[in-house]
């Protein structure tokens, strides 16, 4: 998905947004300076290899709009970052907090790299470097960045270390707590949350809860294919099975699995681990090898016969090419961007179900959030209270969708970007 496909997608409720507000010269101005993103930050960062040569690696942090508040977005080490997918990702999360109530706009950054290239040491002066960079740019009234696709807590936590190294080098007094509220996703240590490591899997099952729920189904006697096996796709497969639905295929990057029989996911990465693969982890009841299972690839599991397939590893993985073989009648997006804008028409005309992006895997930015109050207010909440409060923001986000959709009789996507445009607009009105 391309920024100008994200853009066209923002287009198609243009005409709902004109019906309710009944601001149609506003609503053309406030589109116009959507089309944009505030910033884009483009950095060649400098990495003295461990052999001792410099080599540049490409970063971006584009700032898409902040007006509910200071952009929030991660940043991702990938092979195959490029402005535009920085840029989509940003305009996304601008969508995504809006929709979820957050006082936040949308950012997003990214280093093109293969992580799994560089030695600890170049990983922690690769992200320290990058920090260096867009150090006037970031802070917790500005720019609050998260982990995302290869970057994790510890990455989070040298990110901080050096921002916060800095400050003092410029001889800013400013309270190191406050400080640390730049950057969430970070280790408890460091001042990060109880339950942000799950909080985007958890986010998950609550809103396919909330689904469930309206759609009167049992969740006992649903299937679940998922594929990723990373942080989202394992932490909400956990939970799927703690809750009762029948996970019966999962996958990472090489390939998948499948049986008729439900998995455990914790067994499965217990036996992932050990292996190094998911390949050959049956791990049915208590036990890994059950000849109940098979090998799938990842095309494979997209087509499999289940009711919910939830794409949780990367985007455009369900394109023009395979939606007519969809066979799932729920489809949760857990990744950014997995379905293309001629796959959502497809599926739309053929019924399946689509829980957008910017509601399904809310919940990581959600606990960011939470993250950031905390570091700011000096408080601590353990995890039963961050998923407490995680819920009452996603059930209310999903409830208000739910409700403009029935009314409008307009899926749930249409809905949740007229509610999340409606929310911005608003503020664009205190603006301009
Ligand atoms: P991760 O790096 O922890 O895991 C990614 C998973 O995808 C891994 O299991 C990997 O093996 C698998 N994968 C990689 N390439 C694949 C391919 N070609 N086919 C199938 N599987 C493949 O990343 P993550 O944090 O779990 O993020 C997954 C998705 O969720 C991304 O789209 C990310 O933007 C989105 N997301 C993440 C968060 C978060 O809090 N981590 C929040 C919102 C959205």
């Amino acid at each position: 998905m391309t920024y100008e496909d994200t853009l066209k997608k923002l287009e198609r409720v243009k005409e709902i947004l004109i019906r309710l507000t009944n601001r149609k010269e506003e609503i053309e101005n406030f589109y116009q300076i959507l089309k944009f993103p505030q910033r884009v930050i483009k950095v060649n960062i400098p990495l003295k290899r461990d052999k001792g040569e410099i080599e540049i690696f490409e970063g971006y942090r584009v700032q898409h709009n902040n007006f509910l508040g200071p952009y929030k977005g991660g940043i991702r080490f990938f092979p195959e970052v490029n402005e535009d997918e920085i840029k989509t990702l940003a305009l996304i999360m601008t969508l995504k907090c809006s929709l979820v109530n957050l006082p936040l706009g949308g950012g997003k950054g990214g280093i093109k790299v293969d992580p799994k290239n560089l030695s600890e040491n170049e990983l922690k002066n690769l992200s320290q470097e990058y920090v260096k960079m867009i150090f006037d740019f970031i802070g917790p009234e500005r720019d609050i960045p998260a982990p995302d696709v290869n970057t994790n807590s510890q990455i989070m936590d040298w990110m901080t270390e050096k921002y916060l190294e800095i400050t003092q080098e410029k001889k800013e007094k400013l309270d190191k707590n406050y400080l640390r509220a730049t950057f969430t996703g970070k280790s408890i240590q460091m001042g990060g949350s109880e339950g942000r490591e799950e909080a985007t899997g958890k986010g998950g099952a609550i809103v396919l809860n909330e689904l469930v729920k309206k759609l009167n189904l049992d969740r006992k006697k649903l299937t679940i294919a998922i594929q990723g096996f990373g942080n989202v796709g394992y932490n909400l497969a956990k939970f799927l099975f703690e809750e009762g639905y029948k996970i019966i295929a999962l996958s990472d990057s090489k390939s998948g699995i499948y049986s008729q029989e439900e998995f455990d996911p914790s067994l499965v990465m217990k036996c992932k681990k050990t292996k190094g693969m998911i390949s050959g982890c049956y791990c049915i009841g208590n036990f890994c090898d059950s000849n109940l299972g098979k090998d799938i690839t990842n095309e494979d599991l997209l087509k499999l016969d289940v009711d919910i397939l939830i794409p949780a590893a990367l985007e455009n993985v369900i394109t023009k090419n395979n939606a007519y073989q969809i066979k799932a009648k729920i489809i949760l997006e857990m990744a950014n961007n997995p379905i293309t804008d001629e796959a959502d028409e497809i599926l739309n005309q053929r019924g399946i179900i689509v829980v957008p992006d910017i509601l399904a895997n809310a919940g990581g930015v959600i606990v960011s959030y939470f993250e950031m109050v905390q570091n700011i207010e000096k408080r601590r909440w353990n995890k039963e209270q961050i998923f407490k409060k995680l819920e009452e923001y996603l059930v209310k986000a999903f409830n208000e969708v739910w409700e403009l959709s029935q009314k409008e009789k307009i899926n749930l996507r249409l809905a949740s970007l007229t509610n999340s445009l409606y929310k911005i607009f608003e503020s664009y009105l205190r603006y301009y």
